[in-house]
């Protein structure tokens, strides 16, 4: 769960619509939820299509006020449908999933959603810092708040995933070799390559400028490249023995 990350809804009209907002909530693993001045509080209709979210929406804090909804916190992004007459810094969604994120480690953060049929005030608007618009058809781009929500949180766990994966990812860098043991595998290589007649010695083509780029693109790590001089050692081997073979 992100407990540090908030999410407002402003002056919402349908009781529905709250109950979907926390479901979206829940399952991007968000749960702090404010309501500012609800034309009605959360009924039967909100629990409904809350689903199994019944506990965010049992727990959204009322309040009179977008200020006291952000009071503590150190980063207010606002979310809008369309840019308005002042314009304002703005935010793609996936870099407002990111700050958020980041900026929720050091305190509160909060994400404010508007009214389902005017969205926030202008006023409302500038007491954030940030504003974030989905880029939506520009011919409907206006989405239903739920939805709207549930694009912004899944922003947010993308990027919590992200950080997260980052931190147990193995620490250790993979070992590459060096350019002058590489090009020993590039002169092995085509060494064994013309002892099993693959290259023709006096017409070699561009094969092995071919498999040079074919290495180079998979970067072999150094021990992959001691298996690959280990693999042509055993054809070097096979190769003497049917020359010893036929001499
Ligand atoms: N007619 C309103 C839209 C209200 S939609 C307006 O023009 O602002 C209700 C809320 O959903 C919006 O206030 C906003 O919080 C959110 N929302 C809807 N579409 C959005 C979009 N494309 N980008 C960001 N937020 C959006």
């Amino acid at each position: 769960m992100l407990p540090d990350i908030r999410i407002v809804l402003v002056n919402t009209s349908h009781t529905g619509n709250i109950g979907s907002a926390a479901r979206a909530m829940k399952t991007m693993g968000l749960s702090s939820l404010y309501l500012v001045e609800p034309v009605s509080e959360p009924d039967g209709k909100s629990s409904a299509l809350a689903a199994g979210a019944g506990d965010v929406l049992a727990n959204a804090i009322i309040v009179d006020s977008l200020e006291e909804a952000v009071k503590d916190c150190g980063l207010v992004v606002g979310t809008s449908a369309r840019s308005r007459t002042l314009p304002w810094p703005m935010l793609s969604p996936r870099e407002c999933g990111e700050k958020l994120v980041v900026e929720a480690k050091e305190y509160p953060v909060a994400l404010v959603f508007g009214r389902e049929n005017n969205g926030l005030s202008n006023e409302e608007l500038q007491q954030c810092h940030f504003h974030v618009c989905i880029p939506a058809n520009p011919d409907y781009s206006s989405l239903n708040i739920a939805a709207a929500v549930q694009t912004l949180c899944y922003e947010i766990r993308v990027n919590h995933l992200d950080i997260e994966a980052a931190k147990f990812a193995p620490s250790v860098e993979a070992e590459y070799p060096r350019n002058e043991d590489l090009e020993r595998f590039y002169v092995h290589l085509e060494k064994t390559l013309q002892q099993t007649s693959f290259i023709v010695e006096n017409h070699p083509g561009i094969v092995m400028t071919k498999l040079r780029r074919l290495f180079n693109r998979a970067r072999p790590e150094k021990q992959e490249l001691n298996i690959l001089r280990g693999i042509l050692s055993s054809i070097d081997k096979l190769t003497d023995t049917i020359g010893k073979g036929k001499d």
